[in-house]
């Protein structure tokens, strides 16, 4: 028997004068949901009793609110009036986020504003490049990292914009990846996204495409079938979701997720450790087997950014760790997120590993003995020989051509069989 998850409610307050059946129908249309959304405190107030905090949020926060009717129906699901709800802390402003005393907080922590090399690209690492196609997204999560840029109601780039972003990609031949991102690439029109995925496949040294996205979560039956076909015309489109916590994983969003997969689109899931949200092994490992049971890669489990606002939010590093060494022996590798960590002002990601071994003696030129204890305290020495004078043949270029001959062919016979 095939496993079903839970559906998410439907929930519409009464008093915005839809009947149930007229209801029905309009909750499963994307547009619908985005034009409908939740943006003002009185519209939260529909489905939310909110507290003294969230009041203040709303008065104070420097970042747009904003939520799908699908999401509040979810996240108020359990319980209308517990502002410690783990969706709750996701999507609704608090008096915190614009807390006087705070640890460290930054509008750009990545330090993205200093590698943007157009006005949508940003290019950090030599072979991929950041395309923020919109500043839009359908929920504004609390704890976003480009807090500078999403949100500023600029949504899809102006046409010279655009263009240069794809000049600069054509110019630069060692980009193998654009990652689309913003904002959310999927609270564009089908037509929109099939032009700017036309655009960089006709960039011949543009590999790989990935989009980044959250729709899966907050708005699911925005993946529809002629999505995910158009999707394909550009393969391989990588696709990157964000899901915090498994009760995001409804019957709706499963669906979502098994129409990307069924249709080639390898997807991968990043999550955000929380305060009160998933600081608990149990909870991502909950996460987690659902996620694979879908065929989703759990990718990256990420120490949240220093972002402004959101010093309640953010785990320390070392209950961060305390998480990844539960998770270490109960979930397989193919199960087990990587913790990992941005260095703020561009630094790069450094991957956050329990410390499994407890000596080391010897030198690499005679050889180590290294001492290790296991996650559940088992110990034991591994002798490690000393370093080895023989490397691989390395012939990078010959790889480089044949990679590029076979690429061509590829492309040929993909040409040949639409034809
Ligand atoms: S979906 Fe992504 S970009 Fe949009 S608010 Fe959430 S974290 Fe930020």
């Amino acid at each position: 028997m095939r496993f079903e998850f839970r559906p998410a409610p439907m929930r519409f307050p009464s008093s915005a004068g839809l009947e149930p059946e007229a209801l029905a129908s309009a909750w499963g249309d994307w547009t619908w949901q985005m034009r409908r959304s939740l943006t003002h405190r009185s519209d939260f107030e529909a489905y939310f009793e909110l507290s003294p905090s969230e009041r203040r949020g709303f008065e104070l926060s420097g970042f747009q609110v904003r939520c799908t009717p699908y999401y509040a129906a979810l996240a108020s699901e359990t319980a209308a009036g517990d502002e410690f709800d783990p969706l709750r802390l996701i999507l609704m402003p608090r008096a915190e986020e614009s807390a006087e005393q705070v640890t460290q907080e930054q509008w750009d922590p990545l330090g993205e504003r200093r590698n943007l090399k157009t006005p949508r690209l940003v290019h950090r690492y030599p072979d991929r490049v950041l395309f923020l196609v919109t500043d839009f997204c359908s929920v504004y999560c609390r704890y976003c990292t480009r807090k500078h840029f999403t949100g500023g109601e600029l949504a899809f780039a102006r046409e010279p914009e655009y263009r240069e972003a794809l000049e600069y990609i054509r110019a630069q031949t060692g980009i193998r990846e654009v990652i689309l991102s913003g904002g959310d690439p999927l609270t564009l029109s089908d037509a929109i996204l099939d032009r700017v995925l036309s655009d960089l496949r006709k960039i011949e040294h543009v590999e790989i495409i990935r989009l980044g996205t959250r729709m899966p979560v907050v708005c699911p039956m925005r993946v529809t079938e002629d999505l995910v076909r158009m999707l394909k015309r550009h393969k391989p489109v990588y696709v990157m979701t964000h899901f915090n916590h498994p009760r995001e994983l409804t019957q709706e969003a499963a669906v979502a997720l098994e129409k990307f997969v069924d249709h080639g689109h390898p997807v991968f899931n990043q999550m955000v450790l929380l305060n009160g949200v998933n600081n608990d092994a149990r909870i991502v490992q909950a996460l987690s087997r659902r996620l694979l049971y879908l065929r989703v890669k759990p990718y990256y489990m990420f120490q949240c950014d220093p972002s402004r606002g959101t010093d309640h939010l953010r785990t320390s590093v070392e209950d961060s760790l305390r998480v990844q060494r539960e998770l270490w022996g109960r979930l397989s590798g193919l199960a087990l997120p990587q913790l990992s960590l941005d260095i703020p002002d561009g630094g790069g990601k450094a991957g956050l590993v329990p410390q499994f071994e407890i000596q080391c003696e010897g030198d690499e030129q005679q050889g180590t003995r290294r001492t290790y204890v296991g996650w559940d305290g088992v110990e034991s020495v591994y002798i490690s020989p000393p370093r080895s004078r023989w490397r691989a043949p390395l012939d990078a270029s010959a790889y480089e051509e044949e990679w590029r001959s076979l690429r061509h062919a590829q492309s040929r016979d993909a040409q040949h069989s639409e034809g």
